[in-house]
């Protein structure tokens, strides 16, 4: 099975709950940010820059875990900045763990390999690593020479201690696809678990606007990518594929991964920022949700971030046995 099955599992009883008590709006995956602090400063990376004049504050542990009593979502994606950086980063683990959440545990890998010292492979704990190249390109990217050895490095150590390990792919405007693909062989040949791709969106915090693709070339660079998905352990599902190459339409589903970070609950989604507010209750109640999306609020228009649209896929694909069979089909594979 391409998904660890009890992840399946607690997904698929989570949202036929949801549907039996007609639950219009719950969510998925809940992101939280500790700390906005980082040991980088990517090209690419928005959180550093939005939260420039905030960047060394901190979520307490009690926080972070009321934050995930608070939302229901059976997924915690624990990212930042860097989260190695957070001093509770094993309490905190260990505290999502037990309460039966399962963790995308996200990582620039840098401080990953001493880190493993103190953690023990769990069935819900999967390490995300940033991998956006090989080793120029992704040195380039991630702005300091060496980067590219040490999370390759971590990947082995990883991996021989039986963690799960996938990796995040961002492509932007000047990626090359064939170098990709060269590197998604090597993940592979290292027993990477799962490969995610998705598009580099265009930050309000980021001037640098050139290194973003939009909408339209995202489709047409996706076609190729859609290709790669067929021969690599893509978890990156296929209906989200389809969907960037502009053959499937869907529309966000912006309550679907809410972020908690150091400010509050931010709104309206892992993206754009428009309030904090102090609950997850607030937020799911205050926002006016109808106002953002494609068509609806301009900072929209290009985005087709996976934050933004696979939660979409995950209630669109039962209500269709065609869309439920590529699913399944895509699965098993
Ligand atoms: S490692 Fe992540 S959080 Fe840190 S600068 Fe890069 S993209 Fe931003
Ligand atoms: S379309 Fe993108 S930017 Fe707009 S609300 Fe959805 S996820 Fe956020």
């Amino acid at each position: 099975m391409r998904f660890p099955w009890r992840l399946n599992y607690d997904l698929t009883k989570y949202i036929i709950k949801n549907n039996l008590n007609k639950v219009e709006k719950y969510p998925l995956v809940l992101m939280l940010e500790p700390t906005h602090l980082c040991n980088l400063a990517c090209a690419g990376c928005g959180r550093i820059r939005e939260y420039a004049d905030t960047i060394t504050d901190m979520m307490s542990l009690e926080d972070c875990l009321h934050s995930v009593d608070e939302c229901p979502a059976p997924v915690v994606t624990i990212t930042g900045g860097e989260p190695f950086l957070y001093p509770h980063i094993f309490e905190l683990t260990k505290g999502v763990l037990d309460r039966g959440r399962h963790i995308m545990f996200c990582s620039n890998a840098l401080l990953m390999e001493k880190s493993l010292e103190k953690m023990e492979p769990h069935p819900n704990l999967t390490f995300n690593l940033h991998m956006d190249g090989l080793e120029e390109t992704h040195d380039r990217v991630l702005g300091r020479e060496g980067c590219f050895r040490i999370a390759m490095s971590a990947i082995k150590v990883a991996k021989a201690r039986g963690f799960r390990v996938c990796t995040n792919t961002t492509i932007f405007k000047d990626t090359d696809l064939v170098e990709m693909e060269i590197l998604f062989q090597k993940l592979e040949e290292m027993g990477i678990d799962g490969i995610l791709v998705a598009p580099g969106f265009s930050y309000e915090a980021i001037e640098e606007e050139k290194m973003f693709l939009e909408r339209l070339e995202i489709e047409k660079k996706f076609q190729q990518v859609y290709e790669m998905s067929k021969k690599h352990r893509f978890w990156s599902t296929p209906m989200y594929l389809r969907f960037l190459k502009g053959e499937k339409k869907l529309q966000c589903t912006p309550w679907g991964n809410p972020t908690r970070n150091p400010q509050g609950w931010k709104a309206p989604c892992y993206l754009i920022t428009d309030a904090h507010y102090p609950t997850f209750k607030d937020m799911m109640e205050k926002v006016n949700w109808e106002n953002y999306g494609v068509g609806k609020d301009p900072r929209c228009a290009q985005c087709m971030m996976h934050c933004g649209f696979e939660p979409t896929v995950v209630t669109e694909v039962g209500k269709s046995p065609k869309d439920i069979l590529e699913m399944l089909l895509w699965n098993l594979s």
